[in-house]
């Protein structure tokens, strides 16, 4: 529920802002929050605000301004500097110029800015700056969408909001806009607020509070006038559905969604296996009960293959989702044939009934919004077609026109990371090398799902890692020994973000016993977890990578000890070498299918503080006895023993692994010492 204007935290903010900004900027701060907190007002950088006032120029005039949010930018976490101050007079002569181009009008309205190293304003600054109230608060509230939304909406909008309210249609966003809505302002000054129909809602007021009163006011009351639809709604939407049943089928058809939709995305004539980062999409999944249930209504289809609420959800969730319908048991190629053929635009947004909704993004924080902004628009559409009415979108000429605009592209315009779009999982990730192999990934931009058994050090991992790579990551309970676990880890991931990528085998244990002394349990658990882990490991990536046909990479975390063995490691070096050639096979097999597998070998690991290398614990002290040297003394002499004298750390081993998964080099099958040179253990 929106909150409510209270004078308390009001003023406080004021005390804190306005000897600064100044009252006008501290006041239009704290109600502009307030509208971005609530998600049926606006959502992700929805919705604008604007206040006027004086300000100074660069060259020392004084002049009348008018501050508009800074385009895309988010209400809920706005601060005073967020509201780019515009030269009223000169924004206002743009009022006589009549039609421009879109790219004139940006042009225009950016050299209003008094500041022209401030952020671009919103699409909607003409208004504005055109509009005589001081303060403005634009929305795409839900409640007015929905009433808006449908083919009596005029009149549904004028019962639900009174006579006190002006209803415009739908107007492309921009000059016209403007001029209509001032215009329409200037016949009825005394109006509480405008509705655009198909966009939403503006409000204006003399001070923050009055605007803001307005905007609350007019939501209300159309959420009361749909109080009675919402309510059969709720009962039509109270289906009986299989969530665990929907969730797996989910899990199943993501990887295939996202290898088509990369074929899609992908300059034409490259192969499966060239794809990089900015080809491939992050997949948002949800599939809550009302939105089963919505699915699997009668109807359903033609009510939600239709335009979004409002345009600023374009360049979110696309012009219409894609609907596709995916049996149990239906083949990967069927699924991608249906999604080629559905047009040749790649959809934002795809609903599968009976598994749910994937939104589409180019990496983790885009697919997030779409899927926001995805179960709002469903939750409005599921709700008409419960109570019998039929969704009216915006026209396609005003999609095709909103979907080209600059000032649109901008606000999806980012610099791309390396690995932006690359979803990886690392095992043993909660050791000193998985750990370190996790950061250089997640710092690179890919999604990373970091596997360990579950427990204290995992959950460490997993707190140290959403602190440093906030919504990048995500730790998961995987036991490398056990089938079920491993596949189910898998699943998780493809609910997540679609798919995989990159896979990272790097769990592994050691033990420290010459072979006479050697128990037989002992080496049959290192095979167990060294070895048969691998395999289970790469056997589960190559099902998914097959599933996906887009390719993919494993980088096997191998050891020294392969090519050159030490003595009392036979169990440690046997069972790694049976990974390492496991491995090797995986290159040969996986070719095919433009996955690359390839190896880094990494020596003397210590790792440090909190994160010490588990290896090293264990083989550290007998080390330390045999050769009569304290910790720190054997760090040096494993130092000292390579041709470069290195200290080798985590993170090397990390960028050996990201130096495969960015692709750089046509390379598989191929093992990268990380161990400052060692000749007897340069592979030949
Ligand atoms: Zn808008």
């Amino acid at each position: 529920m929106p909150q409510p204007y209270d004078e308390t935290p009001a003023n406080l903010l004021l005390a804190e802002l306005g000897p600064v900004y100044g009252e006008a900027l501290a006041l239009r701060t704290y109600t502009a929050r307030l509208l971005g907190a609530d998600p049926s007002l606006v959502l992700h950088g929805g919705g604008n605000t604007s206040v006027k006032g004086r300000a100074t120029t660069l060259l020392g005039e004084d002049v009348e301004v008018v501050w508009v949010k800074a385009s895309g930018l988010d209400l809920a976490t706005i601060e005073p500097t967020g509201h780019v101050a515009l030269d009223l007079a000169r924004l206002r002569r743009l009022r006589e110029l009549g039609e421009l181009t879109d790219a004139r009008l940006d042009a225009a309205v950016l050299a209003c800015r008094l500041d022209p190293h401030a952020p671009p304003p919103s699409l909607e600054a003409p208004v504005h700056g055109f509009l005589p109230p001081r303060f403005l608060d634009h929305s795409h509230a839900d409640a007015i969408l929905a009433l808006s939304n449908r083919p009596d909406g005029e009149n549904a909008l004028r019962r639900a909001l009174g006579a006190e309210v002006i209803l415009l249609p739908y107007v492309l966003p921009g000059l016209g806009l403007a001029q209509a809505s001032a215009e329409a302002f200037a016949a009825r000054p005394g109006a509480l607020g405008m509705v655009w129909r198909q966009h939403g809602l503006l409000t204006w007021g003399e001070t923050a509070r009055e605007s803001y009163d307005r905007h609350l006011e007019l939501v209300e009351r159309a959420r009361e006038h749909l109080e009675g639809e919402r309510a059969r709604a709720a009962r039509a939407l109270r289906a009986e559905v299989d969530l665990a049943a929907a969730r797996r089928r989910l899990a199943a058809i993501a990887p295939v969604v996202r290898g088509a939709l990369t074929s899609l995305w992908r300059p034409a004539g490259t192969a499966p296996g060239e794809a990089g980062a900015g080809d491939r999409p992050i997949l948002a999944s949800f599939g809550d009960e009302a939105t089963l249930a919505f699915l699997a209504l009668p109807g359903a289809r033609d009510q939600a293959l239709t335009p979004p609420l409002t345009t600023d959800h374009l360049i979110r969730i696309g012009a219409e989702p894609l609907w596709l319908e995916a049996p149990d048991g239906a083949a990967p190629e069927d699924l991608r044939a249906k999604i080629a053929h559905a047009g040749g635009v790649a959809p934002r947004l795809i609903l599968v009934p009976g598994a749910g909704a994937l939104a589409v993004g180019r990496d983790v924080r885009e697919a997030r919004i779409a899927a926001d902004v995805a179960a709002h628009n469903l939750a409005v559409k599921a709700a008409q077609l419960a109570a019998g009415i039929p969704y009216q979108g915006l026209a396609a000429d005003h999609l095709q026109a909103m979907l080209t605009r600059p000032q649109q592209l901008r606000k999806l315009a980012s610099a791309a990371a390396p690995l932006s779009g690359t979803i990886a999982l690392v095992t043993g990730a909660a050791g000193a090398i998985g750990g370190g192999i996790c950061r250089v990934l997640a710092a690179s931009g890919a999604a990373v799902a970091a596997t360990d058994l579950a427990g204290p050090t995992l959950d460490a991992l997993a707190a140290e890692l959403a602190a440093d790579f906030p919504g990048l990551t995500l730790a998961l309970p995987l036991d490398v020994t056990e089938p079920a676990s491993v596949a189910a880890a898998f699943d998780a991931v493809a609910l997540a973000w679609g798919g995989v990528d990159l896979v990272v085998p790097n769990a592994g244990v050691a033990h420290v016993a010459s072979l006479e002394e050697l128990d037989l349990e002992t080496f049959r658990r290192l095979e167990r977890v060294n070895s048969e882990g691998t395999l289970l490991v790469l056997a589960e990536a190559a099902r998914r990578f097959r599933r996906q046909a887009m390719g993919g990479d494993v980088v096997l975390v191998s050891t020294k000890n392969v090519p050159a063995p030490g003595a009392s490691f036979g169990a440690y070096s046997a069972t790694k070498a049976a990974a390492h050639q496991l491995a090797r096979i995986a290159s040969l097999e996986l070719a095919p299918l433009g996955v690359r597998v390839n190896m880094v070998a990494p020596d003397a690991v210590f790792g440090e503080g909190e994160r010490r290398s588990g290896l090293w614990s264990e083989v550290g002290p007998s080390r330390m006895k045999a050769r009569g040297l304290s910790a720190t003394e054997l760090e040096g002499y494993y130092q000292g023993r390579n041709l470069l004298k290195a200290r080798i750390t985590p993170q090397h081993v990390g960028e050996a692994v990201l130096f495969f998964a960015s692709r750089k080099t046509p390379t598989t099958g191929v093992t990268l010492p990380v161990d400052g040179g060692l000749p007897d253990a340069t592979p030949r």
